[in-house]
């Protein structure tokens, strides 16, 4: 899950990496009042999980509460790479003399933790990645002995962070290993990480993932969610407690067991590419005791997705057996009724297969075909949503 600047920075500050003071608001009036209580020029700055806000016109700096409403004005309701802006921060603005790049996280290529850092921040790391690589330093981070007071100062020293600000700058880099592993974070970035002119070295942008996998000892977490910008089709599926990821293609995919669907999502893209490019349009797995209300709970979430053109049920019976599996689908299919519009393509296998595809023989449903292998099944569900498309 991907925080808000104003989430990440209260992490920050929670873990001790120096930010500066704000308040999060949703209208232009307590964006005047925000400035008034700090006292101080401010920026105002709009609270969506995407980068190059500056770029887009959604940070802002006001002198007073006047100019703090009308910037406010101005970025709310803007939309930013086509995230709407609800709420903008804000904060006291600092002066700067230096910005720098900082952050920390999951190299899952190199199955490593990973440290990168530049003494040329504010720019988007991308292209500073591309055009001067010698100045971004990469360090890995072994994930046991982790980052202390000397392997912070050695980051430091690979980014090339002036001496003035080098203790300072490990110190907090410190910090933001702590931010990272006490959270269950897979990426702490702060660009810019600032100097201002009395040296001080402060946290001016913040952008946390958090890695979901860990929700489980991390009860806080949870107030973080923000419904508002969830995906309607995943918000849905954890409702009903199905392993649930959109992705963008047409294919609609049910399987059982995570490495079947995975393989699935393989097979449907490879027939796809005979197919004028279709893509599976999801990861489903409904887990291996697949009862017919599991089934149209799927098939619901599915089917609600207006990109799916055919859906793709791959199913290899094991404990549940697929006499049980083909039962799930035709009693599915009479719970959605009409909501069930676009054609099925069903391959079955496994425990009991002969019962489960006589099941769906019998049944005879219109939008329900057999196919009796995975690539043949995969290359008809392609063709078909090539067919809707
Ligand atoms: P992003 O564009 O989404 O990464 O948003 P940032 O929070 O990084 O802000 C973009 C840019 O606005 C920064 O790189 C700074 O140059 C500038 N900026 C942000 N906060 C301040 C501030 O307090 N003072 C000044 N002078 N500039 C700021
Ligand atoms: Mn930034």
């Amino acid at each position: 899950m991907d925080l808000y600047e104003y989430q990440a920075k209260d992490l920050f500050a929670a873990h001790g990496v120096p930010v500066l003071p704000g308040k999060t608001v949703e209208t232009a009036d307590d964006a005047a009042a925000a400035a008034a209580e700090l006292g101080t020029a401010v920026v105002v700055k709009a609270q969506v999980k995407t980068g190059g806000r500056g770029k887009a016109g959604g940070v802002k700096l006001a002198e007073n509460a006047d100019e703090a409403r009308e910037k406010a004005e101005a970025i709310l309701g803007l939309d930013i790479k086509g995230h709407t802006v609800h709420r903008v921060l804000v904060t006291e603005a600092s002066d700067i003399a230096e910005e720098y790049y900082f952050s920390f996280l999951l190299d899952r290529s190199n199955r490593t933790f990973l440290a990168m850092a530049s003494a040329e921040g504010g720019m988007e790391i991308e292209q500073l990645a591309v055009e001067r690589p010698e100045a971004l330093a990469r360090v890995p981070v072994d994930a046991i002995a982790g980052v202390d007071r000397a392997k912070a100062a050695d980051i430091v020293a690979q980014a090339k962070i002036p001496a003035a600000v080098a203790d300072q700058a490990a110190d907090v880099i410190v910090k933001l290993w702590e931010t990272f592993v006490a959270e269950d974070a897979t990426l702490v970035e702060v660009n810019p990480l600032v100097r201002d002119p009395q040296d001080k070295v402060i946290a001016l942008d913040g952008k946390v993932t958090l890695d979901e996998n860990a929700a489980f000892r991390q009860p806080a977490h949870a107030a973080l969610v923000d419904e508002r910008t969830e995906d309607p089709l995943e918000a849905k599926a954890k409702a009903k407690d199905l392993n649930y990821v959109k992705l963008d293609g047409e294919v609609g995919i049910i399987g059982n067991g995570a490495g079947l669907v995975m393989s699935t999502l393989d097979v449907v893209a490879y027939a796809g590419e005979k197919h004028g490019g279709v893509k599976p349009a999801n990861f489903l797995d409904i887990g291996g005791g697949a009862s017919a209300e599991v089934m149209a709970a799927g098939l619901d979430v599915i089917l609600g997705d207006p990109a799916v053109k055919s859906v793709f049920v791959n199913v290899f019976g094991g404990i549940t057996a697929c006499g049980a599996v083909a039962t799930g689908i035709v009693e599915a299919l009479k719970i959605l009724g009409d909501s069930a519009s676009k054609p099925l393509v069903v391959r079955l296998d496994g425990n009991n297969v002969v019962e489960g595809r006589r099941i769906l023989d019998e049944a005879n449903h219109p939008l329900v075909t057999q196919v009796d292998t995975m690539d043949n099944a995969a290359d008809k569900a392609a063709e078909l949503a090539a067919a809707g498309a």
